[in-house]
């Protein structure tokens, strides 16, 4: 345990660099980016570590696993916890119950499901919308263009908040051009929406460019935690 606590503080202490290295080379202050650490496929005991190590974000992508492990979790109250997966949904109900952020929402269903299911548990969520930034949406999200109605409809919700956009880069091409496009499409909700000045993008792999277009949360799994048993 003691060494996975040491790992563990080496890594985010390699992460922490980068993005310190990114802020400044983007002239930002590292102080306004969110670091949520991606804890899939890792046991509640790691998450626990992670908050004792100063973690304040943490990011889960199935929810049949992220429930089971919020709920052993000894430290929940410091931590924001983030769903970030792609939704079901016969799922959102459940998610609603223990999530405080929900990174992911990229269709109409699951908004009106997710406020239905706020309401019941007598929750409040913050809400990004999922874009597709590789014009498949193979990686799930809502298509550019049909964003700005599905921002409307988040804000209509009365248990959900706007808080801005979500996007995995595109397997191929350059993250750099893909943020900025994610970027553009932020700030033309925001002008709509003054509370949604939230830009989750950037991973292990692509941080830097994310911090340079403007990203106000990473979502870092594998240079924190190592690589994952399985990849599904
Ligand atoms: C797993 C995952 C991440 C973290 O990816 P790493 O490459 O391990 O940093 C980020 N975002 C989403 C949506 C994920 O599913």
């Amino acid at each position: 345990m003691t060494a996975r606590r040491e790992d563990l503080a080496a890594n985010l202490a390699r992460v922490h660099e980068r993005i310190d290295g990114a802020a400044m080379a983007a002239g930002r202050d590292a102080g306004d980016i969110d670091l949520v650490v991606v804890t899939k496929y890792f046991p509640a005991s790691d998450v626990d570590l992670l908050a004792d190590l100063g973690v304040r974000h943490i990011g889960e992508n199935k929810d049949q696993e992220a429930s089971a492990k919020v709920a052993d979790l000894t430290r929940r109250d410091e931590l924001t916890v983030h769903f970030i997966g792609q939704l079901q949904s016969n799922k959102v109900a459940h998610v609603a119950a223990y999530a405080d952020v929900v990174q992911s929402v990229d269709r109409a269903k699951i908004v009106t499901g997710l406020d239905r299911a706020a309401e019941r548990h007598g929750r409040h969520l913050d809400v990004l919308l999922q874009v597709a930034l590789d014009g498949s949406g193979s990686r799930g999200g809502v298509a550019p263009e049909e964003a700005r109605a599905l921002a409307d409809l988040v804000a209509e919700s009365a248990c959900l908040s706007l808080r801005g956009v979500m996007a995995v880069a595109p397997l191929e091409g350059d993250p750099r051009r893909a943020f900025a496009r994610l970027r553009e499409l932020a700030d033309g909700i925001r002008a709509g929406h003054s509370d949604a000045t939230w830009i989750s993008a950037g991973m292990s792999g692509d941080l830097e460019e994310a911090v340079l277009e403007g990203a106000t949360h990473l979502r870092v799994g594998s240079a924190i935690l190592g690589s994952r048993p399985s990849l599904g």
